[in-house]
């Protein structure tokens, strides 16, 4: 089950999940607007409890098991409002998708999880580790979801791995990109849905069998590069 998964880096992790032979449940309030063989849509909004719980019984439902949860649903527009400014509903809105979103669809999900010793993958965000200005509700909910992960990884072990992605700037459509957007990354672009769409593959195959608890950093190395000027 991948949330999130009707656009973005959601859409681009049911296609490839898909290709590889998984089949596939997409979770997210919007339908989407393609269709792809091995991928049926869900609609919930996983903010909220009732809704969570019904979506994954209409998962098992249609598909008798779940081995794989792709937690990458999100408001994905960091920016806010300046920090006396920003309303308790916003800041509770925020959280309440990119946080306990992910505490409820594992919550819910685990049972199932356990029983085929299966992995969940979190899309956090390079915006735990670091910020711009404005970005409070972003930045202490994606934190959260680092956190999250560990906690997660050690109470579900040996049986559920968890793991964690946290992406730096991705490209889904949204921004036109100049030439200096990609070359100020040390690998001489802005990163695209694909870059994340791989590392939840791999996260969640028996090849990273040792791979739990951790943030997997996918940045094309933007985070590791001093800023003087
Ligand atoms: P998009 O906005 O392109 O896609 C997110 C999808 O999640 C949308 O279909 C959206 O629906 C859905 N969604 C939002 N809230 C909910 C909810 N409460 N319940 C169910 N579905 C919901 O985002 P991206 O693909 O850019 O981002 C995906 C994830 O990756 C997010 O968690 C984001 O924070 C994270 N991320 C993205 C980065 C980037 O540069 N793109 C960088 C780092 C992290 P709707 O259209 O209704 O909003």
């Amino acid at each position: 089950m991948v949330t999130g998964g009707a656009r973005g880096i959601g859409e681009a992790t049911a296609r490839l999940l898909a290709e590889r032979g998984y089949r596939v449940a997409v979770a997210d309030r919007d339908a989407p607007r393609w269709r792809a063989p091995g991928i049926g849509y869900f609609r919930c909004d996983v903010s909220k409890e009732a809704q969570v719980r019904a979506c994954v019984r209409r998962v098992l439902a249609r598909f008798g098991r779940l081995d794989a949860l792709v937690n990458n649903a999100g408001i994905a527009d960091p920016a806010n409002a300046p920090l006396e400014k920003l309303a308790l509903r916003d800041w509770n809105r925020r959280l309440g998708t990119n946080l306990t979103g992910v505490f409820l669809m594992t919550k819910h999900a685990t049972p199932h999880l356990r029983r085929v010793r299966g992995a969940v993958v979190n899309i956090a965000s390079t915006r735990a580790l670091m910020s711009e200005p404005d970005t409070e509700a972003y930045a202490a909910a994606k934190g959260g979801v680092v956190a999250l992960t560990h906690a997660l990884a050690i109470s579900l072990g040996p049986r559920v791995r968890v793991n964690c992605i946290s992406p730096g700037w991705i490209d889904t459509g949204r921004h036109r990109l100049k030439r200096s957007d990609h070359a100020q990354h040390p690998v001489g672009r802005v990163g695209r849905v694909e870059d994340v769409a791989e590392l939840v593959a791999f996260l969640l195959s028996d090849a990273a069998g040792f791979a739990t608890g951790h943030n997997y950093v996918l940045d094309g190395g933007i985070t590791r590069k001093m800023i003087y000027t």
